[in-house]
Formats: C-alpha cells, structure tokens, sequence
C-alpha cells in the first residue's frame, strides 16, 4: 500500500513540474531509480584551488554533455574544496539540465556550518544529496563537542530541514573502522532507517563482492536502492592509492592488467576502461539498472565507457 501510494505521489509529482513547464533538471534520485532500463551517473570532485576552478568546470561540462541520468559533485571535508560543491551541482542542474547530486560530509564542521550548508543547498534547488560523515580528522579528537559522529545524525538533520532525496555510502567490503562486516551492515540498516532513499557503494573489482554484499544487506532488511560504483582505474598510481585504502580485494585478473600495462599509460587507460565496462555489463545483465562511474574528472574516461555501452544504453 505504502509503495502504491509513493508511486502515486511520484506520478502527481512529474505532472505538476510538466504543467508548470519547469525542467526535469531538478528530478530526485529516487525517481531516476524507478526507470527499468540501464543507466550511467558520472561523478566530478570539486578543485582544491581557486586557480584550477576553470579546467574543472570544463571538465564537468564535458561529462554533462553526455546526459548522464545525474552527476554527483563530491565534498571536501572541512572548508577548502566545500564551497564549490554547491557552485558546481548549481551549474550541472541549471546550465545542463542534468540532475545533481550535491554530497556533503560532516565530521569536520560544527552543526552550525553544515546546517548553512544545507540552506545553500535548499536555496540553489539543489534536491539531492549524498549524506557522509567523512573520514575522522587525524588532527584533532572525535568527535568533537558540537559535531557529529556518524553520518545517520546528519540523515536526521538534513530530513528535519526540507524536502530532499538522500543518499547515503555503503561498503561492500566493509567500512575500514568496521572489524565486523556484520556489525558495518547494522549500522548501515540504522542508517538507513533515518530516512536514506538510496545508497552508493564504494569501488570494487569483483563483482562477485557486490552480489554477496546485496544478498546480506536485503537479508538484514536494507532495502533501498543500492547503486553500485565503478572506478575505471586508468593510471598505475591510483593502484597505489586504491591499495592504501585497506580492504579493497584486487583480483588477479585485475593485477595482471596493471603489471602488464601499468607503465605504458595509454595501454593502462584502454585496459582500465574495458576492465570497468566488462564489469558494468555484468551488472547490466544481472539485473542491475543503474550504475555510478567515479569518472574522476575525466570526460575522455566517461566518453569511452559510455560509447562501449551505446546500444545498452540506447544513446
Ligand atoms: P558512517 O555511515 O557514519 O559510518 C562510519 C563508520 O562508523 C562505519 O565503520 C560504521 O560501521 C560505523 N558506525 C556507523 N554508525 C555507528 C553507530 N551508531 N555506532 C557505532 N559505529 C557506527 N568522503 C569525503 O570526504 N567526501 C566525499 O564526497 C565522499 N564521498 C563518498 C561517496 C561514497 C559513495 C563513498 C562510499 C564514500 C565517500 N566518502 C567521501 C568517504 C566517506 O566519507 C568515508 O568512508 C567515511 O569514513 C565514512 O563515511 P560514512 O558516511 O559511510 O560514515
């Protein structure tokens, strides 16, 4: 009954935008997920300075020309990149017609702050936003008085304060402060019962790990959308970095390709890209309709992957 009548409500929502003649711009998430057929989001960072802003926002224009179904725009935590997040999901939405997804961490920043954040948000149009707590400042203790712990603590808030479609991460492998995945998938269920619309996952390279994690994450009742994240890994060193972040499995295959063609970058960025788009089939073909691309902000890497899908996706 509750599904009938969110369908409803989703329905009467579209009509009102189409009569009042607004762009399908500002769409949340939570509908783009209910089309039954395969989709592509692509996800740009934010500059660290001012000075690279210009070739950033070129970069984010050249993936919103491919008409992903949204681009997420991720946060720097605590000051720094955090400001151009809301300036560069504004241009996405409103110069591309592209739906996007603004995140916004919170371990960093007092309430007060994120709460500006957020009326920022709100007032830009903005409807979607991934809710993160952010990785623990290693400079200073946790949490901090006025500041927030875990990321379910911002879903509340961020609920209490307007309209919005809220997504939320989730680890397949397991969060790295978790030591049980079984304790991870708890708190993920008590995240989500705050009032999360949809999760993304974090990379992964076996797909095999994302099938096992959906099997224990709808056993322990999570049941939300969950949209999987595929980084296509294009350079040797972000091997490196990928290796750093204790807990993703590389498997052999995907080992082989960066020793074979890891210091040949051009042969590296082919492979990577075929790596990503062999296991975003896999999903396609297993029933999976929509899947995010950490793009990087790399129009050249989005460009492929979706033209290696073109009669997938129809585009
Ligand atoms: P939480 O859901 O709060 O979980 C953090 C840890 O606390 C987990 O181990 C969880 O099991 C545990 N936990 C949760 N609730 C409880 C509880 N009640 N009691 C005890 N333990 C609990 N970082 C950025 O800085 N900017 C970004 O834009 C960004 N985007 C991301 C996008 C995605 C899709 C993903 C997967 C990660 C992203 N991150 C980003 C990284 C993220 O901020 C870190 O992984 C962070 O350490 C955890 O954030 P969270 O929202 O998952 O935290």
């Amino acid at each position: 009954m509750e599904e009938f009548r969110k369908t409803i409500r989703r329905i009467i929502r579209r009509n009102v935008k189409q009569t009042k003649g607004e762009k399908q711009n500002n769409m949340k998430i939570s509908d783009i997920l209910t089309e039954k057929t395969p989709h592509l989001s692509f996800e740009v960072f934010p500059p660290k300075t001012d000075a690279a802003y210009e070739g950033v926002l070129k970069a984010t224009e050249a993936i919103a020309e491919l008409k992903p179904s949204y681009m997420s725009v991720t946060y720097g935590a605590g000051g720094g990149t955090s400001k151009n997040t809301v300036k560069i999901a504004s241009h996405i939405k409103d110069k591309y017609n592209v739906p996007s997804l603004a995140h916004l961490t919170c371990v960093s920043s007092t309430k007060e702050e994120v709460h500006q954040v957020i009326s920022q948000l709100k007032e830009a149009g903005i409807e979607n936003i991934l809710a993160l707590r952010g990785d623990i400042p290693k400079e200073s203790e946790f949490p901090l008085p006025n500041h927030y712990q875990y990321a379910y603590e911002l879903i509340q808030d961020i609920k209490s304060q307007g309209d919005f479609c809220i997504g939320a991460a989730c680890y397949p492998e397991g969060h790295v402060e978790s030591e049980h995945k079984k304790d991870d998938i708890e708190h993920l269920k008590q995240k989500v019962d705050c009032g999360v619309d949809f999760l993304t996952t974090q990379m992964f390279f076996d797909n095999n790990i994302l099938y096992n994690f959906l099997y224990r994450a709808r056993e322990k009742g999570v049941m939300v959308p969950v949209i999987p994240g595929i980084m296509p890994v294009t350079n040797a060193n972000q091997v490196k970095r990928i290796l750093s972040m204790s807990g993703t499995n590389l498997p052999e295959r995907f080992k082989a390709i960066v020793d074979r063609f890891g210091d040949n970058p051009k042969a590296m960025q082919q492979a990577g890209i075929a790596y990503a788009t062999d296991q975003i089939i896999d999903l396609f073909a297993n029933g999976i309709n929509h899947v995010h691309v950490y793009s990087m902000n790399k129009p050249e890497v989005a460009a492929a992957i979706q033209a290696n899908l073109s009669e997938i996706l129809n585009k």
